[in-house]
Parts: structure tokens; C-alpha cells; sequence
């Protein structure tokens, strides 16, 4: 099957995040599909999934793609434990964890063996059945599910690339946090790196009609602290990840370079490299705190 099928695609007409309409086309994604950025600053594809689309994508994603390699799986256990490690550091004995877009539960895993409460809200009826074997897990958009209980962290992984109301999620995460709380965002990619601004399109986290909007930190900073919270933590893994490796990754690079500057095409697609991906953690202030933010803003 065709990865984009043009009838299960619609256009985006206006960004995802502020709503407005004023935007640069950056590069084409592939012929009928541009990538734009707003006035905002937020990247997004010119085209993305309609909801028939979306649907079967992601009901397809788990067994295709989340379990499908062997290898691949291994990698994401090793990146599990550098990113679960980083956000530890911030977090209090017993916290309540709310993992947005947990998968089979893999990450939640991690902060369970450490003596956390974990929780989770899924998409995909297959792996949050899965999940649900370890933990409670809602089914569905996160802004439009009901949480009885509030949480300490909140943690967005590789997710906010998908989503079609990144405001809605950004809010409903705050909301559920009490003073202190956290939200993680993280495998999250940023459109400031030097790899999207060398191989755009040819980028492997270039937006598309699935991964359909892309932040940089200074814009993930922003709307945050327009929520009353404070960058509280940031770091971009690169070497030691089973992703790295540097030798060739920078010959890969440097490849690139040489394309550009002679004014051939880039070929391939960009290696794991520093910067690539953004690890941020956000603290909600008190609230005192929170309206001294917005005030300043
Ligand atoms: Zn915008």
C-alpha cells in the first residue's frame, strides 16, 4: 500500500497551532505535498491524513511498525532507559505518571520498577489492550478523555508530531498537573536542527501527512510558559544511543554538504546526529508564579 494514498489525504488549511494563515511553503515534502511554517513558528505539512486515513494508519501502526522489528524494538528499549533515566532525576518518590501515547506500556515499564503509579491514554485499541494488562489506560484523543485522578508528570513521547490540536493537548496536560508537576516531552524532533535546515525534505522527521507538525524548543518554551510553566530541564541525546554513530553519521553529513555546495540534490536520508532531538522538561509554577509569567509574556 502506497504511504500516502492521495484519497485518504486532506489539505491543512490554516496552522495547527494558532490558527492562522500566514505561512512560508520551506521546501516540497514530495511532489503535491509542501511543508510550511507560520508566522508562529510552528513547522506543519501542507497536507495530512483525513480521518478514515488516520484512523487505519494508526490502527495499523502497532503491528506494523511498533513491534514489527526485532532490532528495532531492542533500540527502543535502550532509548526507553536514557530517557526515563533523565526524567527520574526531576521526579519524586510514588509519582503518579501519565504516559500520552503509551503504546503496549514499554516506557510506562521503567518508571513501575522504580516505584512509580503509572497510567496511560493510547490511540490504538491493539496496544492499549496490551497496556491495559499493566496498567489503567484510556482509549482515545487525549483532550477529549475524562481523568478522575490529577498527575505528577505527564509525558508526551514522540507524540506531539502527530497530534491535530497540539494546543488542545499542551493545555489538557497542564490542567491535569498539580503545582510542581511535570510534562516531558521528549523524542521529539526539532525543526531548528542543523540536519532538517541542511537535508529539509530528505530530513527522517521532516513533516509529513502522518507526522504532521513539527516544534523547535524556543516555540515549545513559549506556549508552556504561556501555561505557567518553566523549562526545568533539556538535553538532546545523540552519542550513546543505539542510534549513533558518529564516523559515519558525519561522513553522511558531510556528503550532504558537498551536494549542496556543488547545487546537486541531497540523496538518502539524514543520520541520527547531535541536535536532532529535543528532551525537555517543563515545571507548572504555583500559581502566583504562573501569573507573574504571563504578565511578564
Ligand atoms: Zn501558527
Amino acid at each position: 500500500m502506497e504511504r500516502f494514498p492521495p484519497e485518504l489525504l486532506q489539505e491543512v488549511p490554516c496552522c495547527p497551532l494558532c490558527g492562522g494563515t500566514d505561512r512560508q511553503v520551506v521546501y516540497a515534502h514530495s511532489p503535491c505535498i509542501d511543508v510550511l511554517r507560520c508566522a508562529c513558528g510552528l513547522h506543519y505539512s501542507g497536507m495530512r491524513f483525513t480521518p478514515e486515513g488516520h484512523d487505519a494508519y494508526w490502527q495499523r501502526y502497532y503491528a506494523d511498525e511498533h513491534v514489527a522489528d526485532p532490532e528495532a524494538a531492542e533500540r527502543r528499549r535502550l532509548m526507553y532507559r536514557m530517557e526515563c533515566d533523565h526524567l527520574l532525576r526531576h521526579l519524586d518518590p510514588g509519582a503518579r505518571v501519565l504516559d500520552v501515547g503509551c503504546a503496549d506500556g514499554g516506557f510506562l515499564d521503567l518508571f513501575a520498577a522504580e516505584g512509580h503509579v503509572c497510567f496511560g491514554v493510547e490511540f490504538s485499541r491493539e496496544a492499549a489492550a496490551k497496556a491495559k494488562e499493566k496498567y489503567p489506560v484510556l482509549v482515545g484523543e487525549f483532550p477529549d478523555l475524562d481523568f478522575k485522578e490529577g498527575f505528577d508528570a505527564v509525558i508526551f513521547r514522540g507524540v506531539l508530531q502527530y497530534v491535530s490540536r497540539p494546543g488542545a493537548y499542551f493545555g489538557k496536560a497542564v490542567s491535569l498537573l498539580g503545582d510542581e508537576g511535570l510534562v516531558y516531552v521528549t523524542s521529539q524532533p526539532d525543526m531548528d536542527c542543523f540536519c532538517h535546515g541542511l537535508f529539509r525534505n530528505r530530513f527522517r522527521f521532516s513533516p509529513t501527512p502522518c507526522d504532521v507538525i513539527g516544534f523547535t524548543a524556543p516555540l515549545l518554551e513559549r506556549e508552556f510558559s504561556r501555561l505557567g510553566c518553566r523549562l526545568a530541564g533539556e538535553t538532546r541525546f545523540y552519542e550513546g544511543t543505539p542510534y549513533a554513530d558518529p564516523p559515519k553519521d558525519v561522513a553522511t553529513v558531510m556528503a550532504a554538504l558537498t551536494a549542496r555546495a556543488e547545487g546537486r540534490d541531497v540523496e538518502g536520508t539524514s543520520p541520527a546526529f547531535w541536535g536532532n532531538m529535543m528532551t525537555l522538561v517543563f515545571r507548572k509554577c504555583p500559581k502566583a508564579c504562573g501569573r507573574r509569567i504571563r504578565e511578564d509574556a
